[in-house]
């Protein structure tokens, strides 16, 4: 015996002969350690195997970092009494010994493995390799975080020549040992020895033809034995050794394979693609075999607890009758759906029901389930927490707290932030649905309208979506190696496959828009083509895919905005219960102001003047402005673009009517705003009468070659303090303007790219010179409140923080210069390397999407700490792209921020955030 704890010391059970099929009469022996159950209690050093069954079980749960997430929910479930074909897990932590001991297997695994196959011999009461009764078993891979499909399954491993013949004894079902056989010869060739599936896919087609079978199922037992031998040349021609008859041989290459797929390319893009990082391996499952080929009492399913697409609590799945494995998700044969089982198997239907149930008490969440029924007895094979869309993890959550499984904080935590955006994209406007053509209707496997031309593979979707083409990926079906064009695609349509299949499972995970199993449809993807009810489709032709309805439709139907749901809202006012930090949005416009209220902005924390310069004729004017040679010219120019900006600004306050609007004077280097080609120009020339060589002359003058370390931001205004003159003076009229009319405007003037107190010190007094002075004019006595504050977006002004607080009465970080100017990336220019610093993983994210905790983080930290010694009320928010990342909102709560800033859509993802960053710290402290 292994060292295990103490229950485990005590002497085996003695072995019942005990074949699936059979209720198993072994006491059972969970291994508990006494008082808390802490994971690394039971994870023993040195210890590679965990086993799970009758005799004992080793693993559990809340050990997914050691036997991933697949071991450890067997282990838990055979713990909760489920009918869980026995087995064993080697660890995570194996699967790295192998990679740091050079890719060989680590000194004493297979003596390891060695003494659990025998456990399992003694529980199941057959014997690995022997003729009489064989032992046979699946070799899987599960890693802590799961992928699914990303490695494949070896099943009914351990089948030799010599067994097949005791295996077709034992069952009397030859048919299906050599069923059995062929399976192994094609998973094992596949998986293990990297031969073509396509190699055997061809002989396969081969039999079914001779015997004229249309179905695999259709293949008598002569085709199965003759299938056997066919595939065993085809693997030695192609491997270049025959099929190997020794069954721990096959299991050690099994085991090495599955760890091998750890960095398989499929595992890597998949890992980069949803940016899981830091993870050990894979650990290697190792259970004895269900059977759900062996005849019309046998079959196999997957399942989830709850609708996954819309999350409503119906038990949703597909079954296969007469197969095993990958058959229901692989799209061979087309499977029923799981509410057509009564008619089938009432019992098993009625058993996987209560399963249900017993699932999401135990896990209190929604899971995805697989099961085999063997002989009309049903084996659980997996269970995980179900990937959802957004939708549905919104509506499932609410759902739960009503049905009283969690609580709300619960529920809050279990909505990932980011996939709130699915709720908030359009769909297709009914009116112009209604005038379309629909085509034909498939399965509508994950919500949303997705409008493209079609792309017929992952490589072509890939190169064209990347030139800015809108795509849809047309496939047969698809597999984890077409996740990287699945996931640049507008939508997936598929012509096989059902609720479950890969495509379904994939887009539903990532809220993408997708519709499979459209039958009607007959995809030839070398020629580009795409045909349906005798009309051709082909690359430049337009689809609109509904992933509600399942409706394939010609050309390109409109979108409307959503209608948020009451559940959506119900999260909503949750999430405003718990959060402690302010949500404001970045927005220029009052249309923009608008939407953001809706979504529930507090204020808004960036409103960026310069785009205010780009409608219309005001670029004129603004041009005019920066080819001012004389200051009086560029007040005249700057004159005409002041009622344009006082507009604005009312019609910002009037939007944000009660709330704070924080204002950045211009920040851009003057050159974003002129003409650079000749022609233009000329027509500029024309239009403010110089001539076209001053003007020519101008712009060049005006080129810099560092233009973002250069003359922009506050630097502008020390050099023309007209430009802030005016800006003030419309932000000032405008405020006392929409005071009189009651719109209770609160400005904010930001002063950008403030480098040291001194710059601020001067920049500040001209402001409030400036507002005096419009005071005045404009006769208006009370007191004014207008805050003036900065952002903090260069290194120094975070370390001096300090000294600028004196004469700030906000800050606001500006994380995307602060980023680039704390790595010293050009944001515009990081196209060229950051690919390969995320694919070697030299940066877990990009920079300028997830804030750098560790460094830029850091100066945040700080300048919020010198900042508040100062002025211990200042106040401080975030106003760069990071506003809206959930990570990065966390990161923004624990440091004590009053406030995050983002684009409208993502402020309900960020007051989501925010709640969620709340309930996290109240938990920690618990
Ligand atoms: P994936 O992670 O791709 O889902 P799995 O290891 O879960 O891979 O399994 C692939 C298929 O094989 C699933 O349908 C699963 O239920 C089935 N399977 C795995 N192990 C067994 C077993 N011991 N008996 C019967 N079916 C099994
Ligand atoms: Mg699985
Ligand atoms: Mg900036």
């Amino acid at each position: 015996m292994p060292k295990m704890t103490a229950s485990a010391r005590t002497p085996l059970v003695a072995a019942v002969q005990h074949a699936p099929g059979k209720t198993s009469k072994v006491v059972k022996k969970v291994v508990k350690v006494s008082g808390v159950p802490d994971p690394k209690m039971r994870a023993k050093p040195g210890k590679m195997v965990y086993y799970f069954g009758q005799l004992m079980t080793e693993g559990a749960a809340d050990m997914k970092q050691l036997l991933g997430g697949k071991g450890a929910n067997l282990a838990d479930m055979t713990t909760i009494d489920l009918p869980v074909p026995p087995g064993f897990t080697i660890t995570t932590d194996t699967c790295a010994m192998y990679y740091r001991n050079g890719q060989r297997l680590p000194h004493g695994l297979m003596n390891e493995v060695h003494k659990n196959i025998s456990f399992l011999e003694r529980e199941t009461g057959k014997k690995f390799g022997e003729v009489g009764n064989p032992l046979l078993v699946s070799v899987r891979s599960g890693a802590a975080v799961s992928m699914p499909g990303m490695m494949d399954t070896i099943l009914n491993l351990g089948l030799t020549d010599h067994s097949v013949a005791g295996l077709a004894n034992s069952t009397k079902n030859p048919r299906f040992a050599y069923d059995a056989y062929r399976r192994l010869i094609n998973m094992f060739g596949d998986v293990v020895m990297g031969v073509d599936h396509h190699h055997f896919e061809e002989a396969f087609d081969k039999i079914k033809k001779k015997h004229g079978a249309k179905l695999d199922t259709d293949v008598p037992e002569q085709g199965m034995i003759e299938l056997c031998d066919i595939y065993k040349s085809t693997y030695q021609r192609y491997v270049g050794e025959v099929f190997p008859q020794n069954p721990f041989k096959q299991l050690e290459l099994a085991i090495e394979a599955v760890f091998k797929s750890w960095n398989g390319d499929r595992a890597v893009s998949y890992r980069r693609i949803q940016g899981i990082t830091g993870l050990n391996g894979t650990a290697v499952n190792i259970q004895s075999m269900a059977y759900g080929n062996m005849g019309e009492d046998s079959g196999t399913g997957v399942a989830f607890t709850r609708n996954p697409a819309t999350g409503e609590n119906i038990f949703y799945g597909e079954f296969l009758i007469n197969a095993q494995g990958e058959d229901v998700v692989a799209g061979i044969r087309t499977p029923q759906p799981v509410d057509q089982m009564p008619k089938w198997n009432k019992e098993v239907h009625k058993q996987l029901l209560e399963i249900k149930n017993k699932l999401e008490k135990h896990y209190t969440d929604m899971q995805d389930i697989e099961f085999t029924i063997e002989k009309g007895k049903l084996y659980m094979l997996q269970t995980r927490n179900g990937k959802r869309t957004g939708a549905a993890a919104v509506r499932t959550a609410c759902d739960m707290v009503r049905e009283k499984l969690i609580d709300e904080e619960t529920a809050l935590l279990r909505i990932p932030a980011g996939d709130l955006t699915q709720m908030l994209l359009p769909s297709f406007d009914p009116a112009s649905k209604k005038k379309s053509e629909v085509i034909t209707r498939g399965i509508p496997a994950s919500p949303g309208a997705a409008v493209g031309k079609l792309a017929f593979t992952a490589a072509e979707a890939v190169e064209r979506a990347r030139k800015g083409e809108a795509v849809l990926l047309i496939r047969k079906e698809t597999s984890p190696e077409d996740v990287e064009g699945m996931h640049i695609a507008a939508g997936i349509l598929t012509s096989t496959g059902g609720r479950t299949s890969h495509a379904a499972v994939v887009a539903c995970g990532w809220g993408k828009c997708c519709v499979v199993g459209a039958g009607e449809l007959e995809i030839d993807a070398a020629k580009g083509k795409l045909t349906c009810n005798g009309k051709t489709y082909g690359r430049t032709d337009t689809l609109s895919i509904d992933g509600s309805t399942g409706e394939v439709m010609v050309g390109t139907i409109s979108t409307v905005e959503p209608k948020l749901s009451g559940d959506f809202s119900q999260v909503m006012k949750w999430s405003d219960k718990y959060r402690k930090i302010g949500v404001r949005t970045n927005a220029d416009t009052p249309a923009d102001a608008q939407r953001a209220r809706e979504f529930g902005a507090e204020g808004i924390g960036l409103c960026r003047t310069e785009h205010m310069f780009f409608e219309g004729d005001r670029i004129k004017s603004m041009r005019e402005m920066i080819l001012a040679e004389t200051t009086e010219a560029r007040v005249k120019a700057l004159d005409k673009l002041l009622p344009y900006q006082r507009d604005d600004f009312m019609g910002i306050f009037k939007a944000m009517k009660g709330m704070p609007v924080t204002i950045r004077l211009i920040d851009p280097p003057l050159h974003e705003f002129l003409p650079h080609e000749e022609k233009q120009q000329k027509e500029l020339a024309a239009q403010i009468g110089l001539s076209f060589e001053k003007v020519k002359q101008r712009v060049s003058a005006l080129h810099e070659s560092n233009p973002m370390l250069g003359h922009r931001g506050c630097r502008l205004c020390i050099t023309y303090p007209e430009i802030l003159e005016m800006q003030v003076r419309a932000i000032i009229e405008a405020t006392i303007d929409a005071l009189r009319s009651n719109y209770k405007p609160m400005p904010e003037i930001m002063i950008p790219l403030v480098g040291g107190k001194r710059e601020l010190a001067y920049l500040r007094t001209k402001v409030e010179e400036t507002i005096a002075k419009v005071k005045e004019e404009q006769d208006y006595k009370p007191r004014l409140d207008v805050k003036i504050g900065t952002m903090i977006e260069i290194p120094r002004a975070a370390i001096t923080a300090d000294e600028i607080a004196e004469k700030a009465d906000f800050f606001s970080f500006g994380t995307n210069d602060l980023t680039q100017m704390t790595f010293g990336y050009s944001r515009d220019d990081i196209g060229t390397f950051l690919p390969d610093y995320l694919l070697h993983e030299i940066l877990p994210a990009d920079p300028f999407q997830t804030l750098d905790i560790g460094g830029v983080g850091q100066l945040i930290e700080m300048a919020v700490a010198k900042g508040r010694s100062k002025k211990p009320e200042l106040k401080i928010g975030i106003c760069g792209e990071h506003g809206g990342d959930p990570k990065s909102v966390w990161f923004c709560h624990n440091v004590g921020m009053d406030y995050v800033s983002c684009s409208p859509f993502r402020v309900p993802i960020a007051r989501l955030a925010a709640a969620q960053a709340a309930i996290k710290e109240k938990n920690n402290k618990d």
